[in-house]
């Protein structure tokens, strides 16, 4: 990558913009990666209509750079969790494309959702009826989504008020269905009969509704096969490259680079405390190098992990600090490493799934942790 392919267009939400020379670590964001990833995912669904789910900020890689990229793919529906985001999206991205909120209006927000053209994810009675109030009060019919909990226990009308709202004159007045919608708790086993039940519960429970148009796939989801399908699908987390098949090779192309600035080198010798704590001591001569990155950055502290240069491996030794974490050099000749020189914590050495695999945890935690202290570079677009 040379620099003139290189595009500074934002940063984190709610973050100033760190050069490259003031920072501590650069993250890379490779806005054609999503393209491709969005391609791949369009493909697989034949010509049913995709989606881009950007909650949290775009897991973390910035919701506004993502849905520019996924609207000039013809992609005109967007999904983030709370009202807060879809305003700050449509500040981003202008009229035109919908923008649902998965986790419904909470009571109050209606006129600035109202306002901001955001289109609900209706998930009980309760919102139901207040968003049918706001439609009154407005004097025109609004766009809603309706979920219905399939067997998740999370969000969405539970079987019995699917049936009370269903039996209620004038439930739905006033209020434009455009999808009715479920999510699924097991998406990622495909083996799991779990899958099919909330399948089956999703369409008896759809059918006691008015007709539209219906949407249960997230990623994983999309990778059960055509009868997931349904007339919308919901990718998040395969779009940035996390694996939707976690049980085979992954599907998509990775989208991030985390590179760590070295902020010091140094040899010790043998009995040297390491770190807080001093949880390890040399037990012979080692070369070790400290690089500037922490659990400030959200890299899990007690994260088991490695840094990486020209393939050798640098394992962690001591306590992950906030702001930095000491290598082990040994393995490199003497002098290779130096003073602002970049080892890699995620890159091709080092899959997001590797690193929250070696956390503990999964690609969308590490995805949506990652730091706001980062030079943020888009790549491209
Ligand atoms: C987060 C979310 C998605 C996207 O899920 P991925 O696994 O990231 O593809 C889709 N639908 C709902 C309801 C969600 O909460």
């Amino acid at each position: 990558m040379d620099d003139t392919s290189r595009a500074l267009i934002g940063s984190a939400a709610g973050s100033q913009p760190v050069s490259e020379a003031a920072a501590g670590a650069i993250l890379t964001i490779d806005l054609g990666a999503i393209r491709e990833n969005y391609r791949r995912l369009k493909a697989r669904l034949g010509g049913v209509r995709c989606a881009g789910v950007l909650k949290a900020d775009g897991y973390g890689l910035g919701a506004a750079q993502v849905a520019s990229v996924l609207a000039k793919e013809g992609c005109d529906i967007f999904f983030i969790a709370l009202p807060g985001e879809g305003i700050a999206l449509r500040k981003a991205i202008g009229p035109g494309p919908d923008i649902l909120v998965l986790n419904g209006l909470p009571p109050g927000s209606e006129p600035e959702a109202l306002a901001a053209g955001l289109c609900p994810v209706v998930n009980s009675a309760t919102q139901l009826k207040a968003w049918r109030q706001a439609a009154r009060s407005a004097g025109r019919s609004l766009p809603a989504a309706i979920q219905v909990d399939s067997g998740m226990a999370r969000l969405g009308m539970a079987p019995a008020e699917v049936e009370a709202v269903a039996g209620e004159a004038g439930a739905f007045d006033g209020i434009d269905i455009r999808f009715v919608m479920s999510h699924l708790a097991r998406a990622d086993e495909p083996q799991q009969v779990a899958n099919e039940k909330q399948r089956h519960e999703f369409d008896r429970l759809r059918k006691m509704l008015p007709a539209a148009p219906a949407s249960l796939a997230n990623s994983s989801g999309i990778f059960l096969g055509p009868a997931y399908h349904y007339d919308l699908a919901r990718p998040g987390a395969a779009l940035y490259g996390v694996n939707p098949t976690p049980h085979e090779a992954n599907p998509m192309l990775p989208v991030i680079r985390l590179e760590a600035k070295v902020a010091q080198t140094r040899e010790i010798g043998a009995g040297t405390g390491i770190g807080y704590g001093h949880t390890h001591q040399a037990d012979g001569p080692l070369r070790l190098a400290t690089i500037s990155l922490g659990y400030g950055d959200g890299w899990h502290r007690r994260a088991a992990s490695a840094a990486w240069f020209e393939g050798v491996r640098l394992p962690f030794i001591g306590r992950v600090s906030m702001d930095s974490i000491i290598l082990d050099i040994s393995a490199l000749p003497a002098g290779r490493l130096g003073e602002g020189d970049l080892v890699e914590l995620i890159g091709p050495s080092q899959s997001v799934d590797d690193a929250a695999g070696h956390a503990g945890t999964i690609g969308y935690e590490i995805l949506t942790n990652l730091g706001t202290r980062f030079h943020r570079r888009y790549v491209g677009a």
